[in-house]
């Protein structure tokens, strides 16, 4: 049996920030990955500019090899069905478009940590002073002991699942799905991520342009028929955006734990298993979560850093650690901060403010019929609760993490 002082589940981005961390420590670090590496990633790629910074401060200048084409994003634009739309430039300029499979690959490889690729994380046993690891490598079973466990594997994560068993029963699930399309004609700008606000096409709606041709995707609630979802957008961008594509060459899609960051309900592990990243619940307005994935990743390899130094017990020293980046993922879906702060990394009050006061109703009232659209997960009240928490005591009470 290996023995080494911390394994990480996931060789993705919150998986190569721990490992950054503690292996500069100088702790022994393993990655456990369940696919073979390179492997590929369900996303569109766009970093936003905090999640760039973080990644050449800690890895270097991006080769071009890990990014599609275009390289590069500008920003977003907002689309809503009374036809107004709002385009936001990026603070601080332009962000890179990433090729997960490359770009991921490059960040554990970086990290320094020792990789083993096609090992599925299986169960865990956590003994006070250790934890015996199950995992499988092409079909055998394999077993490491280690002082800690980071879970870093993704929204329908395992360590979750050996640690809290019934958790994944209690949220609601999301499918988000996207086929690639070569182009006809595609009048929407390149430079841009698009996303419709508009609830008669489902919960999550967007397009952007990816090595020559067009992304379309769209995200609903579990359950539902993606084919029809799809065949819908096709159909309103067809109309009301003169989009004309050819019929898909490839589709994928994947579940989405979307949710937890919006009502404060993350999942931070138990004594020696540290939970982060998407997995974590860790998730950012329009689903952008490889920089809260990058950031807490880090912070789970700090805190095992510093609970080492003080002798304390892990949790409690990520749990208060953790805080900044709640606020960070909170805050953008917080409507006070939204409406008096400035928690994202474009400027949605500007643009909102710089439209004639007509389209600036529409775009409100559009919004507001969008928010209803998730009525029924009744988060509403959760939402307004804690912004009215954030407001009074400065941060997010951590009595509803997991
Ligand atoms: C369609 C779509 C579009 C998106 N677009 C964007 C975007 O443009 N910008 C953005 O910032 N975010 C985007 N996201 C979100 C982003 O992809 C995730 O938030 C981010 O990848 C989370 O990173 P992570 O490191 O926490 O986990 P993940 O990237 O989910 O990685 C988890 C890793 O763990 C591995 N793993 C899982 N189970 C096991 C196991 N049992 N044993 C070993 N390994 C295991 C997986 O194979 C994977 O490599 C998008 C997501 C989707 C689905």
């Amino acid at each position: 049996m290996q023995s080494v002082d911390v394994i990480i589940v996931g060789a993705s981005l919150a998986g190569a920030a721990a490992a950054k961390r503690t292996v500069d420590a100088g702790l022994e670090t393993i990655i456990l990955e369940k696919k073979p590496l390179p492997r590929h990633k369900v996303c569109s790629g766009i970093l936003s500019p905090r999640g760039h910074r973080f990644l050449i401060e800690n890895f270097g200048p991006l080769p071009r090899q890990i990014l599609h084409d275009p390289t590069w994003c500008r920003g977003v634009t907002f689309h809503f069905p009374s036809m107004v739309s709002i385009s936001m430039d990026f603070f601080g300029g332009t962000t890179p478009h990433l090729h997960r499979k490359y770009s991921d690959y490059w960040a554990v490889k970086r990290s320094g940590a020792e990789i083993h690729d096609q090992t599925s994380f299986v169960s865990l046993v956590d003994n006070g002073n250790h934890v015996i690891v199950n995992a499988r490598h092409q079909g055998k079973d394999i077993q490491y002991r280690t002082r800690q466990v980071i879970g870093a594997d993704g929204p329908s994560s395992h360590v979750i699942r050996a640690i809290y068993p019934n958790y994944f029963k209690q949220i609601p699930w999301f499918f988000v799905g996207q086929k690639f399309h070569e182009i006809i004609d595609c009048p929407l700008d390149h430079e841009y991520f698009h996303f419709w606000f508009n609830p008669d096409l489902g919960h999550y709606n967007w397009s952007h342009a990816r090595d020559g041709r067009q992304i379309i995707g769209t995200g609903f609630k579990r359950g539902d028929n993606f084919n029809q979802r799809h065949n819908n957008m096709l159909k309103y961008l067809k109309e009301k955006h003169h989009v004309n594509l050819h019929p898909a060459s490839e589709y994928e899609g994947c579940a989405e734990n979307f949710g937890p960051s919006l009502i404060n309900r993350y999942v931070f592990g138990k004594g020696n298993v540290l939970i982060t990243g998407q997995a974590a619940g860790f998730l950012n307005m329009i689903g952008e979560g490889m920089s809260c994935a990058l950031h807490s990743g880090a912070i789970a390899g700090e805190a095992i850093i510093d609970a080492k130094l003080h002798a304390l017990p892990v949790q409690q020293v990520y749990r208060s650690m953790i805080g900044s980046e709640v606020c960070r993922t909170s805050d953008q879906w917080n409507p006070l901060m939204i409406a008096f702060g400035k928690p994202h990394e474009a400027d949605f009050p500007a643009a909102l403010l710089a439209l004639p006061w007509k389209d600036r109703v529409k775009v409100l009232r559009d919004m507001w019929r969008f928010v209803v659209l998730f009525k029924e997960f009744k988060w509403g009240r959760q939402i307004a609760a804690r912004a009215l928490q954030r407001l009074w005591v400065g941060k997010y009470p951590n009595e509803h993490w997991l």
